[in-house]
């Protein structure tokens, strides 16, 4: 028999790229990278963007998933 209960974990890889992938964002003005947290609302801003990637990294795993 086949059940459709089992969590897909391709479904779940997807979801949680895109948590890291969407709300950064270029100011050409402050010539800064900013980034607002979809979970929590938190602004975020870094002069680079291999920065704001690895604070977005940080954040989104130690303060809006608890440490995952
Ligand atoms: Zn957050």
């Amino acid at each position: 028999m086949i059940t459709y209960e089992i969590p897909d974990p391709f479904a779940t890889f997807v979801r949680n790229r895109n948590i890291n992938c969407v709300g950064s964002t270029y100011d050409y003005f402050s010539k800064e990278w900013s980034f607002k947290c979809s979970t929590c609302s938190e602004v975020m801003f870094a002069p680079s963007k291999k920065t704001i990637i690895k604070t977005r990294l940080y954040h989104t795993r130690n303060i809006c998933l608890g440490g995952y």
